[in-house]
């Protein structure tokens, strides 16, 4: 018989279930009874549309057989059950499994907290046994197949004579040291126990033969002479558990850490959520959910890996493991179920995206979300905060995508960092703030908002105490830009040509200056062959020499961006250089202009250009000529 070798993380995750010092080893029971409902509710979905199947809802279970004699515990189910390839492919390999890609990437000392936190699956049961053998028999196949392992030396497939559908795990419990005692996991009360605490929500009834003890009867005789009485033993089935989905409980039976116990293990997060909402919706559509934001974004959650989704329940049946029709893009990361009872069974997934009761829920369920995002932000800020950090850049998405349709559903959930303390402000916070004779809400673009800070742009706008949104996302300029107007304040760039901030007096005082130096102006914008729309006098400087920017609808940042994007069309914003008419540089400008040196005032032009790229962070052309630049007019 050929000994097959486990693959290589397989090997590492059972190595460290072999060696694990973890105190919770009880684990295992709950991962076997899980997998075997997972197998159950499959081919239970199975029956309902397929009547080869031959069973009924009451017909499926998981039992329970503890045998103290050979020290082994047997978990069977009368699921899907696995065919040969399956065996091979399902447990000599955990590849596939979704918990494990975050696992690999973690040190083998976390292991305990690993183990604790996740759906570590079959492997667990490596941590009470010696041996592991799975008999399994696939719906529809007319063969049985035997799995046995003893550990990471590898394990067997052989052919067996299983008659019914469905796998049974028998575990060979380890011997007990002077720590553990794995035998009392062949105690009946113990597993009672074990089942109540984990598995309680299983909607299989999980059966064991429990062992009673009655008095016997005793006879008139034995009555008089007050005979002590004789017990005896007697067996029973029972159900373990009260197979009531969590999510059908009322909401006052259930605890805090029953939510989020269920979704730790549901959900494989090994962080709790941030926030959870059971909802039960009685009116038109009816339905319960169970809908919880992570705390942190999945490792893939901006890759397009990543695929959202709610699992779809019908009455109780999954139906779908992950509907994507029950959730916004913007709303992507949310986790969670939903049971309706109005869904038809067995409806395809094509037919389910026209569903109407499934777009009623699916609009009941992000109004649900919304208010619940507002609720964290009105009551729990940093909560909020710690949230808007993980999936922001989701909904600023939102607002923009789709032409802004859904802009006036999550403008108050965005937050921008202020120029003020660098903290987080709402659209609100900010409006509500502003200076009496404020007119706009000013915003500038960067790559960080310490870079923001430094923009010669700001200086006039924070001397006047004004705040400045930082902008400091690809996505955000587009999100402003698709919003346009906040409780009737319009949203300006600093870098506009209008920050309706202009004294009048000093404008005509500008525009005068610019007339009389307007063949200098002129000369510098032709030395710079067309990158510059223009060069003026600025306005908005104070200490600083020169800044760029845009005229039009395109700024500097969207050119940025958009040309950053894989497409053909690139885009330019209109330049315009402004030199500050109060600073030296201005005076020696001018002087090299009386001069009539026109080939040294190309020279400060170029300069003076590439230094205004710098500021702004944009790549400049010819770094070499620049440095030349420099060195010669030194
Ligand atoms: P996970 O449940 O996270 O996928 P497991 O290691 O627990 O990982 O199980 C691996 C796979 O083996 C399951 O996805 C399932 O396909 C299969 N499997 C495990 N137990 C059973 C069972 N009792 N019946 C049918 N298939 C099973």
């Amino acid at each position: 018989m050929e000994t097959k070798q486990f693959k290589a993380e397989s090997k590492r995750l059972l190595e460290m279930m072999i060696h694990s010092i973890y105190t919770h080893k009880e684990i295992f029971l709950r991962e076997l009874i899980s997998n075997a409902s997972d197998a159950i509710d499959k081919l239970y979905f199975k029956s309902l549309t397929d009547d080869s199947v031959g069973m009924n809802k009451d017909d499926f279970a998981i039992w329970l057989s503890a045998d103290k004699d050979s020290r082994t515990l047997r978990i069977t189910d009368n699921g899907i059950g696995m065919t040969e390839e399956e065996l091979e492919n399902n447990l000599g390999t955990i590849a596939n499994s979704g918990s494990f890609k975050f696992k690999s990437e973690n040190k083998l000392d976390e292991d305990s907290q690993i183990i604790g936190q996740f759906g570590v699956g079959f492997y667990s049961a490596f941590m009470v046994s010696k041996k592991v053998t799975v008999i399994s028999k696939a719906f529809g196949s007319d063969k049985a197949y035997r799995w046995e392992s003893e550990g990471v030396d590898g394990y067997t497939i052989t052919e067996d004579d299983k008659k019914s559908v469905g796998t049974e795990i028998i575990l060979e419990l380890l011997d007990d040291t002077d720590d553990e005692k794995y035998g009392e996991f062949l105690d009946q009360y113990r597993l009672q126990s074990l089942v109540r605490k984990y598995s309680d929500y299983i909607r299989f009834p999980i059966k064991m033969e429990v062992t009673h003890s009655r008095p016997k009867e005793q006879t008139e005789e034995e009555k008089a002479e007050n005979k002590p009485l004789e017990y005896e033993d007697y067996i029973e089935i029972e159900t373990l558990n009260s197979m009531v989905p969590l999510w059908k409980k009322n909401k006052n039976e259930l605890k805090d850490e029953d939510y989020k116990h269920f979704y730790t293990e549901k959900f494989y997060d090994y962080n709790e959520p941030i926030r959870y909402a059971h909802v039960k919706n009685e009116g038109m559509p009816s339905y319960n959910a169970l809908l919880y934001i992570p705390s942190k974004a999945p490792y893939d959650y901006y890759t397009k890996e990543f695929e959202k989704g709610l699992q779809l329940y019908s009455n109780g049946v999954l139906i779908m493991e992950k509907c994507a029709d029950l959730l916004p893009d913007y709303f992507s990361f949310v986790k969670g179920l939903v049971d309706s009872e109005d869904l038809s069974l067995n409806i395809s997934r094509e037919l389910l995206q026209h569903d109407r009761q499934l777009k009623a829920i699916a609009k009941s369920i992000e109004k649900t979300i919304t208010a619940e995002l507002k609720k964290m932000l009105k009551n729990d800020r940093e909560k909020y905060e710690e949230f808007w950090k993980a999936f922001g850049l989701q909904i600023k998405f939102g607002v923009y995508s789709d032409f802004g349709m859904n802009k006036d559903k999550l403008q108050d959930l965005l937050m921008f960092t202020s120029s003020n303390d660098s903290k987080l402000v709402t659209l609100d916070e900010y409006v509500t703030a502003m200076k009496e004779e404020q007119k706009y809400i000013y915003y500038a673009t960067g790559e960080s908002v310490a870079r923001i800070e430094h923009l010669p742009q700001t200086e006039l706008l924070k001397d006047k105490g004004y705040e400045i949104l930082c902008l400091t996302d690809n996505v955000d300029e587009f999100a402003i830009k698709s919003i346009n107007q906040y409780k009737d304040k319009e949203f300006r760039n600093v870098s506009a040509d209008d920050l309706g901030i202009e004294d009048t007096d000093k404008k005509e005082e500008i525009r005068a200056k610019e007339e009389e130096n307007s063949d200098m102006l002129k000369n510098l914008a032709d030395a710079l062959d067309g990158k510059v729309e223009k060069v003026i006098l600025s306005q908005r400087l104070k200490s600083h020499p020169v800044c760029l920017t845009s005229e039009g609808e395109i700024t500097l940042e969207m050119e940025k961006v958009l040309n950053s994007m894989p497409t053909d069309q690139k885009v330019h914003a209109k330049r315009v250089l402004e030199i500050n008419p109060e600073h030296e540089i201005f005076a020696k400008l001018r002087a090299v202009s009386d001069n009539g040196d026109k080939e040294k005032l190309a020279k400060y032009a170029k300069l003076l250009y590439t230094q205004a790229l710098l500021i702004e962070g944009i790549a400049i052309d010819d770094p070499v000529e620049f440095s030349n630049l420099i060195c010669e007019l030194m």
